[in-house]
């Protein structure tokens, strides 16, 4: 039976992504050796970073100012880098979910902290909108997928001070303007490749403004100095995200995937909305994430959650249990699913009714 792999992260990439990265497992770049046991120096390596570099120039339109860099940690990581280089008395968030909370207690470690808004009020179920970013903060940081809860930041923030954007789950789903932000960042493992690499975005002048000393592993300029280089980086994970690089661009970039994003997206919280067994997590439409699609039993229905998730299980559907923060299920639809499996996962939520 074909499986539908809906999990939330890590998550389902290209085929050619696996295609790819599994034959230079075999032999990479004819050299009679496998991706990984070369060395991350040797010049056919070398290329790889370059080259994913450059396509993540181009899909994203990203200003010469700007570095792009391949780390380890995962986003985790960043929530403390970005305080350690950019913190210098004050800094604000916005907390949209347990990613935003996460870090803001790794913020906190370096002083004061304003949290502008939240929507912890419901359970994270929305974007909160009302709020004005103060001006005498070091920066703004926004999660702009809340992959848990199932709530999107759709546009790109105006911010009068640097807006910083941990775009985990989001990254490559639309096309951003990458000028309105001061870093972007990371983990690889949601939209781009499996788990190990961590990519950050980062405006070169926004770095150099804070007097503590920065261990060398922490300190960004070290890795802009040495281009990804200082220390081994993440090899496999970076061959493979150029490889899902390759293929968007292939796909036409941004503004087709943003487009099968949206239908994608539309045509489940659709069905969602008139299925009477089912609702949305997230009520207002502006709110909800195209990524990751988060719903309940509906009322009445609440005693069926098992039965659909073993229903839909059995009928090839994989990895639609929701997190256990926000409950019922999430069906996670990042780029590399296609149309297909989205129509194919409906056909079950209306069977599903049918024989309730
Ligand atoms: C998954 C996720 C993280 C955590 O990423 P790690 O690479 O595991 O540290 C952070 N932020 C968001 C929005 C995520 O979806």
């Amino acid at each position: 039976m074909k499986k539908h792999n809906f999990y939330a992260g890590p998550s389902i990439l290209p085929q050619y992504t696996i295609d790819n990265t599994a034959k230079a497992i075999h032999e990479f770049a004819d050299m009679g050796l496998s991706l990984m046991e070369i060395s991350h120096r040797s010049k056919q390596f070398i290329a790889v970073v370059e080259e994913a570099q450059t396509l993540f120039r181009e899909l994203l339109n990203i200003p010469e100012d700007y570095s792009v860099l391949f780390l380890g940690g995962g986003a985790s990581l960043q929530f403390a880098m970005i305080p350690f280089n950019l913190f210098n008395k004050k800094a604000a968030y916005l907390n949209t979910g347990v990613w935003s909370k996460k870090a803001i207690k790794e913020a906190k470690m370096f002083g004061e902290v304003n949290v502008v808004a939240s929507s912890e009020d419901k359970n994270f179920s929305y974007i909160p909108r009302d709020y004005k970013i103060p001006t005498d903060v070091d920066y703004f940081h926004i999660t702009t997928n809340n992959t848990i809860y199932g709530t999107e930041i759709l546009e790109d923030l105006d911010s009068p001070v640097p807006l910083i954007a941990d775009m985990s789950s989001d990254i490559f789903s639309r096309p951003i303007d990458v000028k309105k932000y001061a870093v972007i960042y990371g983990g690889a493992q949601k939209n781009l490749a499996p788990a190990g690499v961590t990519f950050v975005i980062i405006k070169n002048d926004i770095l150099g403004k804070v007097e503590r000393q920065i261990p060398s592993m922490l300190n960004y300029k070290t890795h802009i100095d040495k281009e990804s280089m200082f220390n081994t980086p993440p090899v496999v994970p970076i061959f493979a995200a150029l490889q899902t690089l390759k293929w968007l661009k292939e796909k036409g970039g941004l503004a087709v995937m943003e487009k099968l994003n949206i239908e994608k997206a539309e045509i489940l919280y659709k069905e969602i909305d008139r299925n009477k067994m089912f609702k949305s997590n997230v009520p207002n439409p502006k709110d909800r994430s195209r990524m990751n699609v988060c719903f309940v039993m509906n009322d009445g229905f609440e005693d069926k959650e098992k039965a659909f998730i073993d229903f839909a299980t059995a009928k090839g559907m994989i990895g639609i249990k929701g997190h256990r923060d926000a409950g019922g299920f999430r069906a996670s639809i990042y780029n590399a699913m296609p149309i297909e499996s989205v129509k194919a996962f409906i056909e079950v939520m209306q069977e599903f009714e049918k024989q309730a």
